[in-house]
């Protein structure tokens, strides 16, 4: 039954936004038939998923097979913790000015993950502003983009997709929202509507970096922080950045589930990994680097 709820919600923010959605085969416009598929003019069909999302991914998943529901679940408990807290505040505070000055505010969260943060930044858009919000989540992980569903979320519609070929027309979005995911620079230039924004986070020098001490014994394992600037400041030249920090006590379970959902984990040798797992409590880093750049 709920189910069924959330695929006639979306189709329902479907048939107020047509024509944001490409067709992954030949990039024709979709449109939402009587039965809840998009359909494209060569007749490409994609059925809405029970859970409202739209599979439009259109090739095979190549991604890393660790992208699960668990590594997501795992993901959506160190959001639920407050652990991203500091960094949706800062989030949020770049996206206040935009908000009153909209006819509709369009944001798209371009690598959204299991889709928590797009959520509650939504959601709290909502409350604030009265101009019409809609947000779109995009993954190339079906599982990400599964558990993303099937939170009740305002506004939202949510899209299995290819950053690099994102199925959504061009100039779409005011803002697009590339939280510690990677980028497609070419696509954002193409989604943003004039004066848009992409409002970029990548992990900072000191990021868990007990984590990485732990892991590798040692705390200067590189983060690509500073090539990863260079590409942006390319794409954007104007552009401006802040830092966001902190400190964050981690117990229990979510030492487990922070072991799970970042890659910094995934090449750790295995007795490294289980020392981890046997600290009651582990103090960490937050370092983060938000940029915001500006569309033409
Ligand atoms: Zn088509």
């Amino acid at each position: 039954m709920l189910e069924l709820n959330r695929k006639i919600r979306a189709a329902q923010l479907l048939t107020l936004h047509d024509a944001l959605f490409l067709c992954p085969h030949c990039r024709g416009t979709l449109h939402l038939s009587d039965d809840h598929s998009m359909v494209c003019p060569a007749n490409h069909r994609f059925d809405l998923a029970r859970d409202g999302y739209l599979p439009l991914l259109g090739r095979p998943y190549t991604g890393s097979e660790r992208y699960d529901r668990e590594l997501f679940i795992a993901r959506r408990r160190v959001h639920q913790f407050g652990f991203f807290q500091p960094l949706q505040e800062a989030i949020e505070q770049e996206l206040r000015p935009l908000t009153s000055a909209c006819q509709l505010y369009r944001l798209l969260d371009a690598g959204c993950g299991e889709g928590s943060l797009l959520a509650d930044l939504i959601s709290r858009l909502v409350t604030r502003t009265e101009a019409p919000i809609l947000g779109v989540g995009l993954d190339l992980a079906k599982d990400a983009i599964l558990t993303a569903a099937k939170q009740d979320a305002a506004s939202t519609l949510w899209c299995v997709g290819d950053l690099a070929a994102v199925p959504c027309a061009s100039q779409s979005f005011d803002v697009i929202l590339n939280i510690l995911s990677p980028s497609n620079y070419p696509s954002f230039h193409r989604l943003l509507a004039p004066g848009g924004q992409v409002i970029k986070v990548m992990p900072g020098p000191h990021y868990l970096q007990e984590l990485r001490q732990l892991l590798y014994g040692d705390h200067t394992v590189p983060m690509k922080g500073t090539a990863s600037m260079a590409r942006f400041r390319d794409a954007f030249p104007v552009c401006r950045q802040r830092r966001i920090t902190g400190r964050m006590v981690l117990e229990g379970p979510l030492i487990h589930d922070m072991l799970r959902m970042t890659p910094l984990a995934w090449r750790a040798p295995a007795a490294a990994l289980e020392a981890i797992h046997r600290l009651g409590q582990l103090e960490v880093t937050l370092d983060w680097v938000l940029v915001v750049g500006q569309s033409n």
